[in-house]
Order: structure tokens, then C-alpha cells, then sequence
């Protein structure tokens, strides 16, 4: 069995601990890898090597820096198709959605390419008489990363380019579900001409994590995952002194107006819901009917996920992949007998779904739940699976008021040709990503991503300027390149003059 290891120093090293996690191809549910799960001691191994990189990192010429970059751009360019295999191997989405996937990480290493125009930095002259005051952002230090299962490699490369593009050094520990991604991405980076110990990963599960909180050398650490472990790692890291950024779970509503295109809202949801399994956190599922557009939208919805075609990733014909375990897959379909114990109405019940040739596999139908209410599991829990839930609403208002209730506050849509009624909606709705006819409104690279509420615990979003901002600090410099008459004792506070 082929055991995946850490990637400390720029090559590729053993794991020591003795512990390893199962890697398992979704769509077979064979178990195709094991993963060395770290231990304290290399954990700590890692954070040396990074700090000991960054003594040199830190202070490399912006050129330098770029440089690395760009040619790590142009290499991940030409892996765009193997990196898009690893994902599918070991989560399951479908080859054009880790295509996607990898292209929209691609994105965030453009960004770090231009970091020199992000760290231009500020000057004011004479703001008193001879002196001058500048505004420089430096990097932290020793940054960890740590990712989800569900963007093996896109959530990474939302952290690492920009951290080492601002000079500072990273470890990440990627989700032990689905290492491959996140090895093969810094072993590019080593190709690209990044020097050894500035992007190291070392993969693990809690214990490895919860060093990366307490090290006393790790500077900031990113966080993406569910919201639990989010407010866990927000909370553990805060109290040791670290910047944070935690990114939780979701539930995004889509709210659909009356006078909204129910082709293209159907069309729009179905994607949002369903794509990737419904393992995004930016994925649609609750979808809120305004008015009499339940019926129609459920018969729209329910005509298209008949020719949905679910199985094995790797086949160019499938739209929809397993999910990530067995014991997930399990999960959701809980999800779907508890709704309907609850009463709601299971329009379309994809447990039992299975896929000839492959029944091992992880596999779950698409579910569609009408009469869902606030008070169901299923409306309340993340369910992270193909489900959507319809809600139905009298009117706008009663739309807003569910959807702002809500403990969560990731993505949002709104399905409508009103204006005005997308503007009142932008302005009003508490989320951090808003979409107008636009199902998953994940921000283009050189905006930042980010939730509000349970979805994310810090103050900054990722990537974006918030990203450049996270992993730099600033620092002022107040000059005075003194004159003769500038002289005198005044024990007075300064002012300018
Ligand atoms: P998860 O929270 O289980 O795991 C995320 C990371 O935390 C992994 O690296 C894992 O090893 C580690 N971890 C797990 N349990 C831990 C513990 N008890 N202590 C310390 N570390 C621990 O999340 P997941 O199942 O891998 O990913 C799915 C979740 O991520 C969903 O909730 C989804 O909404 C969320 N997500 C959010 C965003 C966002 O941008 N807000 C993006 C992608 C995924």
C-alpha cells in the first residue's frame, strides 16, 4: 500500500510516528493510501524548518520573491490535468469540477504574483516640518495552514501563495482524507524555485493541529473547515497569542422572487445544490420559494435531476461524484429519513441510489425536501450533501427574516429582475457573500472570500486584500532628518507644526 508522508524542508520525509489514516478512492470505497499522521515532534521538525527559512524568506528581494511565483504559476498551469486527478482520486467530485477547482486556486497565485503592487506601501512628506511618515507591512513569521476535505487543493492555495508571496513561511496541514493534492503542490513549489522550508506540509489530524495552536513559534494561523473545529481553533490559538482566521461551515439560502426566470433559478439551483456532491461550503442548500414559485420550481428542479448522471469522477459522463466516506454518506441519508419523520415532504430520496459495477462506492442520489421548516434537523444542521430544502415563504420579508436568523452567514443568492429588490436585499441580508442571479457567489481571487456569523471566526476574510493584510502587520515610521534649528528641549507632547 502506497503510504503518502510530509513534505518538510523541500523533500519529501518519512512519518515517525507510527500512526497512520486510511486514504480511500470514493467512488470504489477501496482504500488506495495511508497517510502518516504526525506526531508533536514533527510537527515541531516542520515549524523549525520554516523558521529557519524564514530567516532568509523574510528578507528576499520582492524580485526574488515574484519570480518563484511566476515561474510556479506557469508549472501549475502545466499540472492543471494531474492535480485535477489526484482530487478526483481521493475526494470523488468529477474531473471538470476539480478543474474548476484548480483554476480558481490559480487564481490566488496571479494575485501573489502582483504582491509587489500590494505592498507598495504608504509615504506622506512634511506632515511636520522635516519629517516625514511612511507605512510599511511586513510578514509574521511561521504561518500554519489548515484545510478541509472538500478543496484539496483550491482552499491550500487560498492561504499558502499570498503568505509567502508577503515573506513569510508556511506549514500546512491539509485534511488527511485527501493529502495528494497538497503534497504534490509543494513539491511543484520546490520545482518552481521556492527554497526549501519556506512551504512544508505535514499531514495529521487533531494532535498535529492542536501543536500548530500552542507552538510558540507559529505566528497566524488559517482555518477553514466546520464550524466546531473553527470556533475551537479561533478560540485555542486567539489564546495563545495568534492572529487568526477560522472559516466554518454554512447553510446558504437561495431566495426566489416572484418575477425571478424560474428556468435559470431552477437551472442555478440545481448546480448550487447538487454540484460537488453538495460537499461546498458555498453550496445552495436551502432554497427559498417566495409566493406561488414552490410548484413550479419543485417540478423544474425534479424534470432536471432525472437526467443527472451520478458515478465515478473519472468518467467524462458523470455531473455528480460519490461522497467523501461511507460513514458521511450515511449521515446525509439520515438527513433525509429524519425530514421526512419530521414532516417535511421527500419529493426526491437519493438514498438507496448506488451505481452498478462500483456498489462500494460511496454513493447517494439527489434528495429534494419540500415543507422543510426552521424547527427540522434538516433545515437546522449543515448536512454537506446532495439535499436541498425547500422552504416556502409568503414574502419578501418573511424570507429576509428565516434567512437572517440563520446562526450562519456565508453565501446567499436572490433569484429576481427587480432591481430594487436586489438592492434592498444586498443591503439588508447578513452574509458575507451575496449573489444576484448568481447561485455561488465565491469572490474572484483579487477580492476577499469570507462569511459572517458561525461562518467565520476573526476578522478577515481570506485572499483579497484581507489575505495580504492577515499575513502582514504594519508598522509607521515617523523620519526627521534634522536641521540645525530644529534643536531645543520641549518636554511637551508632539504635535506638528
Ligand atoms: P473539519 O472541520 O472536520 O476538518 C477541517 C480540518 O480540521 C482538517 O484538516 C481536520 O484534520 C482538522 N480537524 C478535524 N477535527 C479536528 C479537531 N477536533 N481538532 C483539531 N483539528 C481538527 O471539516 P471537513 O469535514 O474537512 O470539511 C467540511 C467543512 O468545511 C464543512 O463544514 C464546510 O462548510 C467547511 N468549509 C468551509 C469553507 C469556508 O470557506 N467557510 C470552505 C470549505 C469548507
Amino acid at each position: 500500500m502506497k503510504t503518502l508522508d510530509h513534505w518538510i524542508g523541500g523533500k519529501p520525509v518519512a512519518g515517525t510516528s507510527g500512526t497512520y489514516g486510511p486514504v480511500t478512492d470514493p467512488a470504489t470505497g477501496a482504500r488506495t493510501a495511508q497517510v502518516a499522521l504526525a506526531s508533536v515532534d514533527e510537527v515541531d521538525t516542520a515549524v523549525a524548518a520554516a523558521k529557519d527559512a524564514f530567516r532568509t524568506w523574510g528578507t528576499t528581494s520582492l524580485a526574488k520573491r515574484t519570480a518563484v511565483l511566476f515561474a510556479y504559476r506557469a508549472l501549475l498551469d502545466a499540472h492543471r490535468e494531474e492535480l485535477a486527478r489526484l482530487i478526483t482520486a481521493e475526494h470523488g467530485k468529477v474531473h471538470a469540477d476539480a478543474l474548476g477547482e484548480v483554476a480558481r486556486g490559480l487564481e490566488i497565485v496571479e494575485l501573489a504574483c502582483g504582491i509587489t503592487e500590494k505592498l507598495k506601501g504608504e509615504l506622506s512628506t512634511q506632515v511636520s516640518t522635516r519629517v516625514d511618515v511612511a507605512a510599511i507591512r511586513q510578514p509574521l513569521g511561521v504561518v500554519a495552514g489548515i484545510t478541509p476535505f472538500n478543496f484539496p487543493a483550491m482552499v491550500p492555495m487560498w492561504m499558502f501563495p499570498l503568505a509567502i508571496a508577503c515573506g513569510n513561511t508556511f506549514v500546512l496541514k491539509p485534511s488527511e482524507k485527501v493529502p495528494s493534492a497538497a503534497l504534490r503542490l509543494a513539491e511543484l513549489a520546490t520545482e518552481a524555485g521556492l527554497p526549501d522550508g519556506v512551504l512544508n506540509v505535514v499531514n495529521g489530524d487533531k494532535a498535529a493541529v492542536d501543536r500548530l495552536l500552542e507552538h510558540p513559534d507559529i505566528a497566524a494561523v488559517s482555518f477553514v473547515g466546520s464550524t466546531p473545529i473553527a470556533r475551537h481553533i479561533h478560540t485555542t490559538a486567539s489564546a495563545n497569542g495568534k492572529r487568526v482566521q477560522a472559516l466554518g461551515g454554512a447553510k446558504n439560502h437561495m431566495l426566489v422572487l416572484p418575477d425571478a426566470d424560474l428556468d435559470l433559478a431552477a437551472d442555478a439551483a440545481i448546480n448550487a445544490a447538487y454540484g460537488s456532491a453538495g460537499e461546498r461550503c458555498m453550496a445552495v442548500s436551502v432554497l427559498v420559494a417566495v409566493g406561488d414559485t414552490a410548484d413550479p420550481l419543485i417540478e423544474k428542479i425534479t424534470e432536471r435531476a432525472g437526467k443527472l448522471r451520478i458515478g465515478p469522477g473519472d468518467d467524462p459522463a458523470s455531473e455528480m461524484g460519490p461522497l467523501i466516506t461511507r460513514a458521511h454518506r450515511d449521515k446525509v441519508a439520515s438527513y433525509v429519513h429524519g425530514a421526512a419523520a419530521q414532516g417535511a415532504e421527500v419529493v426526491l430520496d437519493g438514498t438507496g441510489f448506488t451505481v452498478t459495477g462500483h456498489e462500494d462506492g460511496h454513493w447517494l442520489g439527489i434528495s429534494l425536501l419540500d415543507k422543510v421548516t426552521p424547527a427540522m434537523d434538516a433545515y437546522r444542521d449543515e448536512i454537506f450533501g446532495p439535499v436541498l430544502c425547500l422552504v416556502r415563504a409568503d414574502s419578501y420579508e418573511q424570507a429576509m427574516e428565516l434567512i437572517n436568523s440563520s446562526p450562519w452567514g456565508n453565501g446567499t443568492a436572490i433569484f429576481t429582475r427587480d432591481g430594487g429588490a436586489a438592492r434592498r436585499f444586498q443591503l439588508e441580508v447578513q452574509a458575507g457573500m451575496v449573489g444576484v442571479n448568481v447561485p455561488i457567489p465565491v469572490p474572484v481571487g483579487y477580492h476577499s472570500f469570507g462569511g459572517w456569523k458561525d461562518s467565520l471566526f476573526g476578522d478577515h476574510h481570506v485572499y483579497g486584500n484581507d489575505g495580504v493584510h492577515f499575513y502582514t502587520r504594519g508598522k509607521v515610521i515617523t523620519t526627521r532628518w534634522p536641521d540645525p534649528e530644529d534643536g531645543g528641549v520641549n518636554l511637551g507632547f508632539p504635535s506638528n507644526h
